[in-house]
């Protein structure tokens, strides 16, 4: 018996519409003590998925809101459940007053990601789904979004579903070799094994390989600009945010302390991280924050190391770009084109990196510099439709789920005893598992949808 737990599903700013979502065995009941359809119907005798148009009316019989009204009837839900939908206006107040209402007939106010929880508990959707919910109303980019879709509609759980299958079939034969030891697997029968187990290690490595490139589209690229003082780092950093045609954000950083503002730059999110730093007075403090910085941006991330092209190339130059640790990816921005260069492209060229020339000032050059920034990062130009892999838990699972199964083809090739291979594969199974949800522990469930807000 689900308990009955109703939540505001569009937010709480004003808006032209707003969504009351209530689910639980209770929701079509209680909506009916509120509900009054025009044409008379009670809403227990209501057709799915049909709107009725009627009133709201308070506790104290008084008109709240004049609304639209669509029931789902379990199953065949978003939850799973008795569904009800209140399609309202969109006013704070009003739609406060209504789950107020609700709430005084028992019914309980839902908690973050609660409807979509369920949606999983009930077999609606499976765990890669309900995370690609969340993916893809946090999506900050059209690809971003696009890779979620592909993923609520199963991309991920489908292709897993197959192999998971095709493991429990090889491990039901080797069941059979455990419990029937006199009857050997022959030769031809390990063969087919082997196979199969090697095309499903390949497919789990592919899509392990996708993460980066998943985990880039998803959570974009954090980056540093470094340089010493009056290269141009803030009229960079200006430029950018003003450069950028898409969303231009503050946001707390990744880590504490840092502030990080964020362009679009194709397909991917560049967080440019502790621009506070830059902006702020240049003393000790400064160089703290640029060490955070890098701290924050090392790893996947990416550093423009600005040099002030009208003057020659100075020792403080290039400290700013011993700081860097070695894989973060590095593009020199050769800053004040506007003025005289006095750095051929000889000099430039013994750097060994990446450089584009520009100037913060008058915007030159600034579309070479996104292009620039596009070759060095991940290719993400094709529109990926949930192939590839945004989420770091799930990525984790896959890895160790393939990792289990090289390990079963290492002992079929070094003829080791059946029970030993039935053991890697239940290892991969249970990884699966996880990343789907067929296997998975309530805490981990718990804290994945503590991420989704009310009334998802
Ligand atoms: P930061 O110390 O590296 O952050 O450098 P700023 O952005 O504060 O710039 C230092 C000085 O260089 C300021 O006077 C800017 O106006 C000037 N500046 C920055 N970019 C350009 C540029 O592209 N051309 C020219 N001529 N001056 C620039």
């Amino acid at each position: 018996m689900a308990d009955t737990i109703a939540a505001i599903a569009t937010g709480g700013a004003v808006s032209a519409i707003g969504i009351i979502r209530i689910s639980g065995d209770g929701a079509i009941e209680a909506a009916d003590s509120v509900f009054r359809a025009k044409s008379g119907i009670k809403l227990t005798k209501a057709e799915s998925r049909r709107m009725y148009y009627g009133e709201i009316i308070g506790a104290d019989g008084g008109l709240l809101d004049v609304c639209l009204c669509c029931i789902s009837r379990k199953p065949e839900s978003y939850t799973g459940e008795d569904t009800v939908e209140f399609h309202c206006h969109g006013s704070p107040i009003v739609m406060t007053e209504i789950l107020r209402t609700l709430h005084a007939l028992g019914v309980r106010q839902a908690g973050p990601g609660e409807f979509t929880k369920r949606a999983f508990l009930n077999g609606r959707m499976d765990l890669t789904q309900a995370e690609a919910v969340i993916d893809l109303i946090e999506a900050e980019t059209p690809a971003a979004a696009r890779n979620a879709a592909g993923q609520l509609r199963g991309a991920v759980g489908t292709r897993l579903d197959a192999i998971y299958s095709d493991l429990i079939d090889v491990m039901a034969h080797f069941h059979a070799a455990i419990d029937y030891p006199d009857e050997d697997i022959d030769e031809f029968e390990m063969q087919v094994y082997l196979y199969l187990l090697q095309d499903a290690g390949e497919a789990l490595g592919f899509m392990v390989a996708t993460h980066e490139r998943g985990r880039i589209l998803r959570d974009g690229i954090p980056a540093v600009i470094i340089g010493r003082p009056n290269t141009g780092k803030s009229s960079l950093l200006n430029a950018l945010l003003g450069y950028s045609r898409a969303i231009v954000t503050e946001a707390e950083g990744t880590t504490r302390d840092t502030i990080e503002e964020r362009i679009v730059i194709g397909n991917i999110t560049i967080r440019l991280v502790d621009t506070a730093g830059i902006r702020a007075a240049r003393d000790a403090a400064e160089k703290l924050g640029v060490e955070r910085a890098i701290a924050a941006a090392s790893g996947a991330g990416l550093a423009m190391w600005v040099i002030d092209g009208s003057q020659a190339l100075r020792h403080e130059d290039v400290e700013a770009l011993r700081v860097l640790p070695p894989d973060i990816r590095k593009l020199v921005v050769v800053n004040k084109s506007d003025l005289p260069s006095a750095l051929e492209d000889d000099t430039l060229d013994k750097l060994e990196l990446p450089y584009v020339r520009i100037s913060a000032l008058t915007g030159e050059g600034m579309n070479r510099l996104e292009d620039e920034i596009k070759r060095i990062l991940p290719d993400l130009s094709s529109p990926p439709d949930g192939e590839l892999i945004s989420n770091v838990r799930q990525a984790d699972a896959i890895y160790r789920a393939r990792e289990a199964i090289n390990r079963a083809v290492t002992a079929i090739n070094d003829s080791v005893t059946p029970d030993a291979i039935v053991m890697e594969i239940e290892t991969a199974l249970a990884a699966i598992g996880e990343t789907t949800g067929k296997t998975m522990r309530e805490d981990i469930v718990t804290r994945i949808f503590e991420r989704f807000c009310v009334g998802k």
